[in-house]
């Protein structure tokens, strides 16, 4: 399944299109392109074959996402949406290398 809330810091859980029609307690936790672009990256990306994150995640774990929609802290996803952008980066520098 997919992740369909945000944790806030407060620990309360807000749908993530709740989050992201502005924050609910009114001052965002996160710049809201930030929020925009962590949504994107956690959202079901209909892959055909496991990810990088797949693969380094405990089996039960990836089980358990699997079958279940999900709550997910948006400062979590930071690092995850930054190394995205790195690959594609290096993608691109690859295929320029051609
Ligand atoms: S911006 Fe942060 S605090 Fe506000 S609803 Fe979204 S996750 Fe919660």
């Amino acid at each position: 399944m997919t992740a369909k809330n945000f944790i806030c810091p407060n620990g309360e859980q807000v749908t993530i299109e709740q989050c992201l029609a502005g924050c609910v307690y009114g001052h965002a936790c996160i710049a809201r392109p930030t929020l925009y672009s962590l949504a994107a990256g956690c959202r079901d990306r209909k892959l055909d074959r496991f990810s990088v994150t797949e693969l380094i995640r405990g089996a039960r774990e990836s089980y358990l996402m699997k079958i279940n929609d999900y709550a997910i802290d948006p400062m979590s996803l930071v690092f995850s949406t930054f190394g995205t952008a790195v690959h594609k980066a290096q993608e691109l520098a690859a295929l320029k290398a051609q």
